[in-house]
């Protein structure tokens, strides 16, 4: 039986970040991809924030497969015909640590997983792992096939959102609607001018957008927009229950958020050549499975790390960041005389110095702030009012925008304790 220091299922971003770590640490790493390549399988918006790559791959930005550097970020509220955006322009926003950029994940995935090779991992792709191994009652490594088996001291769940190995595992009980988001996206290639054109960008210059309001027809949700060299991804990520208790199909929805007349003008002449769909883990910190065992860590979306907090949203880099930390917990267990579930507890010690634990835990609040309604269509449908009354001038006498926000804020027929209470909440939990 062939036999291995540590497995990492998922060439994803947190595996093949846990598998460069393991390897450069001198653990012998299998990296176990069932897709054809790593990032075939691989789907999201279209953003990376770049952190953890420089200190995983400190010369990343040399031959990392960046689409565009973000300079500008919006947000927009839509109704039905109107919209509303909010852009914030900055050079600061490409430099740095802080920087971060549009990615195809095809690409990207594969850049990572080429560099996890390049430090000895061993990577092995069209495989499925099955199943965790058992032997005493231990997990012992992996099956590929019911009589198959590699073996190796540690295994690290790395499968994404809808593992099913955390659960074999006995680290978690099976997700449940409330868990989980459904993100759908489209990729609509333009010509790169056209789209230096038309979102007023450099050559490597690119845009995030984030839409609240009607691009999720009221349900708990919203759209993103990202600018790639030649291609644009756009996309909702909607609530499962919602989705399921209004029957309503989210291509639908994204149907109809694409040909928003907003939307529309950044997507006309396009090409849809993309579609896929996928699960989000949506509580953070307040889904998260126990994530670590005897001879198993849990890193990436497995293990539900991921933060929507209605303006950023974080899931590459945390899986990044939690793979560098699964390394450098099994060097500490190593250390400590092996991959016990004592051992690899001081799992947890890293993620909180890499600030992914920190991070979850301080926006722990937000997943449940994102679940009123009134976020999605009462205070959008507002704002509009209020900005199509704030600039409309038809003689009809004009009036001061204080008594325009009062009544509007009446009409909304939220009493206002209540939206000064989300007005707070939401000051507190985002
Ligand atoms: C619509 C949408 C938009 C998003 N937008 C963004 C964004 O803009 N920015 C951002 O940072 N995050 C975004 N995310 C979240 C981001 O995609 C995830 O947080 C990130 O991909 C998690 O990485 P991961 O490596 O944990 O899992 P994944 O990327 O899901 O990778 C898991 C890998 O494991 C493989 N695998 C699974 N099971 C097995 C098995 N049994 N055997 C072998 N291989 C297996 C899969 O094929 C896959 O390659 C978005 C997600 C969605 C759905």
């Amino acid at each position: 039986m062939e036999r291995f220091d540590a497995i990492v299922v998922g060439a994803g971003p947190a595996g093949s970040s846990a598998a460069l770590t393991l390897a450069r640490k001198g653990f012998s790493t299998l990296l176990v991809e069932r897709g054809r390549a790593p990032g075939v399988k691989g789907m999201f918006g279209g953003r990376i924030y770049a952190w953890p790559l420089a200190d995983l791959v400190p010369e990343w930005a040399k031959d990392c497969p960046i689409e565009r550097l973000v300079i500008r970020e919006n947000l927009a509220f839509l109704t039905e015909d109107a919209s509303l955006t909010v852009s914030f322009d900055s050079p600061k926003l490409a430099q740095g640590r802080g920087t971060s950029f549009t990615a195809v994940r095809a690409k990207f995935d594969a850049w990572l997983a080429k560099k996890a090779q390049d430090a000895g991992a061993m990577l092995v792709t069209g495989i499925r792992v099955d199943d965790l191994w058992r032997e005493g009652g231990r997990v012992r490594g992996v099956s590929v096939a019911p009589n198959d088996h590699v073996a190796s001291d540690l295994v690290v769940i790395a499968e994404g959102a809808a593992s099913t190995l955390v659960r074999e595992a006995g680290l978690k009980a099976d997700l449940e609607p409330r868990e989980v988001s459904v993100g759908i996206k489209e990729t609509v290639e333009l010509p790169a001018e056209t789209i230096q054109e038309r979102f007023g960008l450099g050559e490597k210059e690119g845009a995030a957008y984030v839409y609240a309001g009607h691009a999720s027809m009221g349900l708990r949700g919203g759209g993103f927009l990202y600018t790639n060299k030649a291609s644009v991804s756009i996309g909702l990520v909607v609530s499962s229950e919602d989705l399921s208790r209004k029957k309503v199909e989210v291509q639908d929805l994204q149907t109809k958020f694409r040909m928003h007349p907003a939307v529309q003008r950044l997507l006309r002449g396009g090409k849809v050549v993309e579609y896929s769909a996928h699960l989000v883990p949506e509580l953070g910190a307040g889904m998260m499975p126990q994530l670590s065992t005897d001879g198993v860590l849990v890193v990436g979306d497995a293990a539900g790390f991921l933060i929507n907090n209605g303006y950023t949203f974080r899931g590459v880099d945390l899986a990044i960041a939690s793979g560098i930390a699964a390394g450098e917990a099994a060097e500490a267990a190593r250390s400590a005389g092996g991959m016990s579930k004592v051992n690899l507890a001081v799992y947890e010690k890293f993620l909180r110095a890499r600030n992914v634990l920190t991070d979850l835990e301080r926006f722990r609040r937000a997943p449940l702030y994102m679940k009123n309604e009134r976020l999605f269509d009462v205070y959008p449908r507002m704002l509009m009012e209020i900005a199509e009354r704030m600039y409309t001038v038809d003689g009809s006498g004009k009036e001061r925008l204080f008594d325009v926000v009062l009544d509007e804020a009446s009409a909304a027929k939220v009493p206002k304790l209540k939206m000064l209470l989300d007005l707070l909440h939401g000051a507190g939990s985002m």
